[in-house]
């Protein structure tokens, strides 16, 4: 909760501490890196020793992103740090190989608005009603009077729209958009930043969503829509897994679908699955299942096992819901 004592404890933190890091999770998303680049901007501006942490690959979509540059990958040979902010991040595995810095960090603030967040931190402000992780900072960095610019309000944007499917999804409320008003008044430019974000698909990658697509498989009365990515699949369109974007929301958007899974195939035996539902199914529920969670309609998990047996499971655990 945005509890008065959590957001002091976070002022306290961040007035005492010299150095900073700033960290998500693994498969960054748009809200991961626009609010861990907003707040990490922020706290550079007001003169802190910032470490941008990098936590994986960053999707050629993001790589537009002011302060991308300024992400490094570390190892656990790093000083101590005084104050470790982790956003967007439902629980410490999250973390990936970066989960060492949990210890290096004398104070954890978990920054995130995951229903299944585990309250990690020393300091928690979890608002799972809120749409974002971005529009949560925001609200912290007005409260703490911390310095907000067009950059950092564009970026607050970037997490904004793509966390919420470009404000449609359940999440988005009155304030969602009150708190996107603000942001222009830091002039932010929004229609550049979604051609940046969203007219720039690569020729490659519309090649991989036709043909995986077009393999759709449906289940029960057509209430469950199935993609499964192989590697194969990558290899004959020269892409990578980050370029499955967008491929589960497709799913999602046929009338008749209530789940929409995608599975990807990150080798042999690990597939990862990521899940989006309407009414019916918690897709948390049905990830957690597997160890993964999330929200109620997006959600995520990784399982052993070949990507054919990762489809029977998943659907079999859904079916229980419909
Ligand atoms: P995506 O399907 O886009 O990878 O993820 C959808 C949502 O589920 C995101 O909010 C993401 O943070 C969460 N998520 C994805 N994979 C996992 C996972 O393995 N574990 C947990 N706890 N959350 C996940
Ligand atoms: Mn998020």
């Amino acid at each position: 909760m945005m509890t008065k004592s959590n957001v002091e404890f976070l002022r306290e933190a961040i007035k005492n501490c010299k150095r900073v890091a700033v960290v998500s999770h693994k498969s960054p998303d748009g809200d991961n890196l626009g609010s861990l680049l907003a707040m990490a901007l922020s706290l550079e501006k007001m003169g802190k020793d910032v470490v941008y942490v990098k936590a994986d690959i960053i999707p050629e979509d993001y790589e537009f992103l002011p302060g991308i540059e300024k992400l490094e990958t570390i190892d656990d040979s790093i000083d101590e740090i005084d104050l470790l902010m982790v956003l967007d991040s439902s629980d410490e595995d999250r973390l990936g190989e970066n989960k060492f810095l949990l210890e290096k960090s004398k104070i954890i603030a978990n920054i995130d608005h995951h229903v299944s967040n585990t309250q990690f931190g020393d300091i928690n402000i979890v608002l799972p009603d809120l749409s974002s992780t971005g529009e949560i900072l925001f609200n912290i960095l007005v409260e703490l009077e911390m310095p907000i610019d067009n950059i950092i309000a564009s970026l607050i944007y970037v997490a904004m729209s793509t966390d919420t499917g470009r404000f449609t999804y359940q999440g988005v409320t009155g304030s969602t958009h009150e708190t996107v008003a603000k942001l222009y008044d830091y002039g932010i430019d929004s229609y550049s930043i979604n051609r940046s974000l969203y007219q720039r698909r690569s020729l490659a990658r519309t090649k991989l969503f036709v043909k995986a697509v077009s393999q759709i498989v449906f289940y029960n009365n057509n209430k469950i829509g199935v993609v499964k990515v192989s590697k194969k699949m990558l290899d004959e369109t020269e892409t990578s897994m980050d370029d499955t974007d967008g491929i589960v929301e497709f799913i999602r958007d046929t009338e008749s679908v209530e789940a929409a899974c995608l599975l990807k195939e990150i080798n042999e035996s690990i597939i990862k699955i990521s899940l989006r539902t309407k009414n019916e199914v918690d897709a948390n529920k049905v990830c957690q299942a597997f160890s993964g969670g999330g929200h109620n309609r997006a959600s995520g998990a990784t399982v052993e096992d070949s990507l054919d047996n990762a489809e029977k499971r998943l659907v079999a655990e859904i079916n229980k819901y419909l």
